[in-house]
């Protein structure tokens, strides 16, 4: 059979379709990304995100078969919130899930990716982790599942913190021979302590990621405790991501921004429904993200955007 296999990520490897590749490939059939031009016995679409254009949006697929999967054909948007429909969701069957991935699919990407745990039991009301994967988090994997040797390493793990065995994972990750590890969907703050910062301080970590997305919770303590533990001094290897436009005001958000700086942490917005926010949420996007300005305008109420 000759597959095609289409996704919407940019800047990033799809997992679900280097899974499928090297299924496909090991019972003989023949499997490459996605060209509109030609024609495929089986065509699979994963989508990630709700908002980005669907495969057929520009050009019909020729396919005999369209098979669409992913988190981004299951959000629909209602009242200003994203809702998941589990319904419509498919998982991959076991043995693809598990497969090692086909890396060749993005030849400029050198690192290897996936889970080591699946789950997490937080529920914030703006993700759909626990919808999706479950309200626990528990390993599904170990790292030769998807990691042979390569020099860097990116987990997408929701939670690895809130897995009950994320101690002993952490621990063997420390035995493996890589050059960085990238927790790219962030820590649990509040989960940090002394034993897990231990293990933590044995992993090469480029940057680590934290979020404080909730401004009712005072994660100020939290984030001094990781501070005294860590051996990542450096505030620009310290990013913690600030979720706006969901659920606080922008002196909350400010708050948030302010207090992360003053912690020597680097702070990362990011606009829950960007398509539907204000100019003012764009601002200070642009004020924190935009490092040079962030260390150069000490207060969002001294800076000017500059509008062309
Ligand atoms: S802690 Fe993170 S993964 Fe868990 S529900 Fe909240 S946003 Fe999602």
């Amino acid at each position: 059979m000759k597959i095609g296999l289409w996704s919407d990520s940019h800047n990033f490897p799809n997992l679900p379709i280097m899974k499928l590749s090297a299924y496909h490939k090991s019972i003989g059939d023949d499997a490459e990304l996605y060209d509109h031009t030609k024609h495929y016995d089986l065509v699979y679409a994963s989508k990630v995100f709700s908002f980005s254009p669907d495969i057929d949006s520009v050009y019909p697929v020729q396919a005999d078969e369209v098979r669409k999967g992913g988190t981004g054909y299951c959000i629909s948007v209602i009242n200003g919130r994203e809702v998941y429909d589990k319904s419509k969701d498919s998982m991959l069957p076991k043995e693809i899930e598990h497969i090692y991935p086909d890396y060749s699919l993005y030849p400029d990407y050198s690192y290897a990716v996936g889970f080591l745990t699946r789950g997490c039991p937080r529920q914030c009301g703006f993700c759909v982790v626990g919808k999706k994967e479950g309200c626990f988090s528990r390993q599904v994997a170990d790292l030769d599942e998807f990691w042979r040797g390569q020099q860097e390493i990116k987990l997408l793990d929701p939670n690895l913190l809130a897995c009950p065995k994320h101690e002993e994972i952490l621990q063997q990750l420390s035995f493996c021979k890589y050059s960085f590890i990238d927790f790219t969907q962030g820590l649990d703050i509040r989960l940090i302590n002394k034993d897990n910062v231990y293990w933590l301080n044995k992993l090469k970590i480029k940057n680590i990621h934290f979020a404080w997305d909730n401004p009712r919770q005072d994660l100020t303590e939290h984030f001094k405790t990781f501070s005294e533990l860590t051996n990542v001094k450096d505030v620009r290897r310290k990013t913690v991501y600030v979720l706006t436009n969901y659920n606080s005001t922008i002196e909350e958000d400010l708050y948030r921004i302010y207090t992360l700086r003053d912690l020597g942490y680097s702070p990362y917005v990011m606009i829950y429904q960007k398509e539907a926010c204000d100019k003012k949420h764009r601002e200070i996007q642009r004020w924190v993200n935009c490092k040079f300005i962030f260390h150069s305008v000490k207060r969002f109420e001294d800076y000017k955007p500059n509008y062309k």
